[in-house]
């Protein structure tokens, strides 16, 4: 028998990558660390993240194009000095390279919209996925729950609306 569905948030958001010109007035809106860290692949010193302690309910978006990648409720104390989450908002919205810098075997984590360098993720985090997502503060911006998310490449719904 079937029943009144209950709003989904089925959200689907545009994960076309920004036009050049959208990509450089996105740039030339960032400070020279956010320039560091989000397209240098650079990480910024641990324990000084503006994130590293909010706790609210939300939703953290790539500081660059403003596409969601974790939901504030993922976010847990690694003890590390950065950010740190089990699970990606999406698991599309992140992409993953292995990266082998320093002599060790890392996986990097960009965003999936604009390339964004975010940070990394390890296997050694807590259930119930068991991956620890290490992000710079400086690479995500916060849009608390119930508030607009940010629409910064003019895609609309979902982009724009309360964020959930
Ligand atoms: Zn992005």
């Amino acid at each position: 028998m079937p029943q009144d569905a209950p709003a989904t948030t089925t959200e689907t958001f545009d994960l076309t990558p920004p036009t050049d010109v959208q990509l450089h007035e996105l740039v030339s809106d960032l400070s020279d660390e956010e320039r560091h860290v989000l397209l240098e692949h650079g990480t910024e010193a641990p324990f000084c993240g503006v994130f590293l302690n909010e706790k609210r309910p939300g939703v953290f978006t790539c500081r660059l194009c403003g596409l969601p990648l974790f939901h504030g409720g993922t976010k847990f104390e690694s003890g590390t000095g950065w950010p740190s989450f089990t699970t990606p908002y999406a698991t599309d919205h992140l992409k993953y390279i292995r990266d082998n810098s320093y002599g060790m075997v890392r996986t990097e984590i960009v965003c999936s919209r604009c390339g964004s360098h975010q940070g990394h993720v390890f296997p050694d985090g807590p259930p119930p996925t068991g991956e620890r997502y290490c992000i710079n503060s400086v690479s995500l911006a916060f849009t608390p729950l119930g508030e607009p998310l940010p629409n910064k490449l003019g895609r609309g719904a979902p982009e724009g609306e309360p964020a959930t």
